[in-house]
């Protein structure tokens, strides 16, 4: 099994947000160290791991597509603020619902929910998509932001007040960003 936490050590998201932040941070490394796509086996661990898939579902490249596909329209959703999904993206959206079966239901005594109904991989990308869509409706994904250094890019939970926070961690990039001020202003000095 892939060790998945050495590749996100961003602060975890309240609740139920923590496993969609942690699925939208999957990555892997080329040996240049660009990154690159979560590779099929990456995902499959993660989601067994949090008890949405079992290792005998199957999890193959047409379901890897279907992951990578609503990883992307959800980073770029909260790229986009959380208000604005390119078409694409949207229809990726609405086929994953209808392929998960997501049924809303309401509780007595407290908030109510939306689930996929059946197992296997689109089940299990299905109940995050109910993640992110409970989370949009109580305004808790509104936090969700991605690390402003390009080389970054991860999802993080932005506690700051009035949500101005840029930087996944300020030991690492929040640093890196305040070195790089500080050389640029020396170098304008002329120093
Ligand atoms: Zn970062």
């Amino acid at each position: 099994m892939i060790d998945i936490r050495t590749h996100d050590d961003t602060a975890p998201a309240p609740g139920e947000l923590e496993v969609l932040q942690r699925f939208l941070n999957l990555h892997d490394h080329e040996p240049s160290g660009r990154e690159v796509d979560p590779p099929l086996e990456m995902i499959r661990d993660f989601l067994v791991e949090r008890g949405l898939l079992t290792p005998d579902e199957r999890f193959g490249e047409t379901e890897r597509e279907t992951a990578l596909a609503l990883r992307r329209a959800l980073r770029n959703l909260i790229a986009a603020g959380g208000d604005r999904l390119a078409p694409d993206d949207a229809e990726v959206i609405d086929r994953l619902g209808i392929e998960a079966g997501l049924h809303p239901h309401f509780h007595p005594g407290r908030a109510p929910t939306i689930e996929p109904r059946g197992t296997g991989a689109a089940a299990a990308l299905g109940h995050l998509l109910a993640v992110a869509f409970l989370a949009a409706v109580d305004g808790s994904f509104a936090h969700l932001k991605l690390c402003a250094d390009p080389t970054c890019r991860a999802v993080f939970f932005d506690r700051s007040r009035n949500r101005s926070g840029k930087w996944c961690s300020m030991e690492t990039c929040g640093n890196r960003a305040k070195v790089r001020a500080f050389r640029e202003r020396q170098r304008r000095a002329g120093r």
